[in-house]
């Protein structure tokens, strides 16, 4: 087993990260890394699955309690045991896949949070597609596309619905759109299954920025995006279990 750890370079991140060093009985290895721990926040975590996609992840949270980082300051000994015993449950947890297609390239990425669209400082139109099906034309601000562990992040300050990481969803959430005579969608956060490909097309090629968790893409010629959930893709190892329901009351309600 190798590892390797993904920090913020704050003193209390860094201090945890030396604590670490000392402590883990594995080979340490930026190159080829079996486990990755990450010090941070959800941000970091972000960040490191972009880095290390097929690594084991171990969330360590410095602030408050994260969505990913499972592991606080109090628990620290309990995860250096862990992982010396490899005594962790994993989780895996689903992406979306989005394809990015554009006069010139095709781009293909996967979100752990969400996928966004937009067209600053102008309107975006595009038509919304379900599978073959014709939802709408969309215009507005944007569009954000999340995965059920994304639904806490962007998606809900967009107030689509927070769902339960071990339903196999996705959902597509409007970013003000616009409703009058001439526009008409949905303006209800959509929660789509497993099955279903999500594609989004504009009538002409068109200059848009999108967003793939802490990425962003400046696209000239856009065309259209696909994007469909994959389910299981990021391994994260827990300690015992907090419960979906005490996570989401702990961060967003009272601690
Ligand atoms: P950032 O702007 O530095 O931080 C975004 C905030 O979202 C941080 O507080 C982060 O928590 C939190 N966060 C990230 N993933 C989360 C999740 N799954 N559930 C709950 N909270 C979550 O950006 P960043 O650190 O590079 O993270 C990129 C993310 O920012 C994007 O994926 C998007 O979801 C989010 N974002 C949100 C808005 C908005 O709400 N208006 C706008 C743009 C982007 P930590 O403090 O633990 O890192
Ligand atoms: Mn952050």
């Amino acid at each position: 087993m190798k590892y390797w750890i993904v920090s913020k370079d704050d003193a209390i991140s860094c201090g945890i990260r030396e604590k670490l060093t000392e402590k883990i009985h594995f080979e340490l290895n930026q190159a080829n890394p079996d486990l990755i721990v990450v010090v941070g926040g959800d941000g970091t975590f972000i960040s490191a699955v972009h880095q290390y996609p097929d690594a084991i992840f171990f969330g360590i949270h410095t602030g408050h309690l994260g969505f990913y980082a499972n592991y606080t300051l109090d628990t620290l000994s309990e995860l250096i045991e862990d992982i010396n015993n490899e005594t962790y449950h994993i989780e895996k947890v689903d992406v979306i896949d989005c394809e990015l297609t554009t006069l010139e390239q095709k781009i293909f990425a996967f979100a752990i949070n969400e996928m966004t669209i937009i067209t600053p400082p102008k309107t975006l139109i595009l038509d919304v597609n379900i599978d073959e099906q014709k939802l709408e034309t969309f215009r507005g601000t944007g569009l954000c596309i999340s995965t059920a562990y994304g639904s806490t992040a962007y998606n809900k300050s967009l107030f689509g619905a927070v769902v339960e990481p071990n339903l196999k969803a996705f959902q597509i959430t409007e970013i003000a759109g616009i409703n009058s005579n001439q526009y008409r969608t949905l303006s209800a956060s959509l929660l789509l299954s497993q099955e279903r490909t999500v594609t989004l097309e504009v009538k002409q090629p068109e200059e848009v920025f999108v967003t793939i968790d802490h990425l962003s893409y400046h696209l000239k010629n856009f065309c259209s995006a696909h994007i469909k959930l994959k389910p299981n893709k990021i391994s994260l190892a827990h300690p015992k279990d907090i419960s979906f329901v005490e996570r989401i009351r702990r961060t967003f309600i009272t601690e």
